[in-house]
């Protein structure tokens, strides 16, 4: 795959983090910025999309998918697969665009390997306890996924290191601000 006009960005966080959120808000700045959908066997929270936020497929289906090489990095998380198909990261990145995957921190490392040049974030909660304070919040899971989340936001924080760059998701304003400062100089750098 080429990458002379498009750019992949892995983007991580724990659970709770915000990164939805943050997404959605650098994407009213800038229109060149689009998400990688990923397929997963997790079944659909109320308010999600098939097709927008993820493809939501069986297991059957997902294991097709690795079958026919259609996926880039899939991992396990929380009793459910995820990953990222390969076309629309070769569709975006053809057409130019910002390609974010918004990935847990193992299909991470494997798409960092794949494309070396790709930009990474890891995207930091203020602290442990406003993490819990917003997956509690966000009333979207039972207090035993929640539980299970929390266990592995810990061990992903352990990954932070390997991404080129950490930024802190305390006001909302602030952390887009630096994330697009981010992407600005990342394509100056390619563009020089
Ligand atoms: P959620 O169930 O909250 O939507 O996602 C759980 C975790 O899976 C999040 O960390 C999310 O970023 C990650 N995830 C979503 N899609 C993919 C994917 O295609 N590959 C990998 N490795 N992780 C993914």
């Amino acid at each position: 795959m080429s990458h002379n006009k498009g750019m992949v960005v892995v983007f991580s966080a724990p659970s709770g983090c915000g990164k939805d959120t943050v997404f959605r808000e650098l994407c009213k700045r800038r229109d060149d910025v689009i998400k990688s959908v990923s397929a997963t066997t997790r079944k659909p929270r109320a308010d999600e999309i098939d097709g927008m936020n993820y493809f939501f497929v069986t297991e059957d289906e997902f294991t097709d998918m690795i079958d026919n090489n259609g996926l880039l990095e899939y991992a396990e998380y929380n009793g459910c697969y995820y990953g990222t198909p390969v076309k629309g990261v070769t569709r975006a990145v053809d057409e130019g665009k910002i390609c974010f995957l918004i990935i847990e921190v193992q299909g991470a490392q494997k798409v960092m390997k794949i494309f070396p040049d790709c930009v990474s974030i890891f995207l930091l909660p203020p602290d442990l306890n406003t993490l819990k304070k917003r997956l509690y919040g966000r009333q979207t899971d039972t207090d035993d996924v929640i539980k299970k989340r929390l266990d592995i936001a810990q061990t992903e924080l352990e990954y932070m290191d390997k991404y080129t760059y950490k930024v802190v998701n305390d006001d909302l304003g602030v952390c887009v601000d630096t994330i697009e400062q981010i992407l600005c100089d990342e394509l100056q750098k390619r563009n020089a």
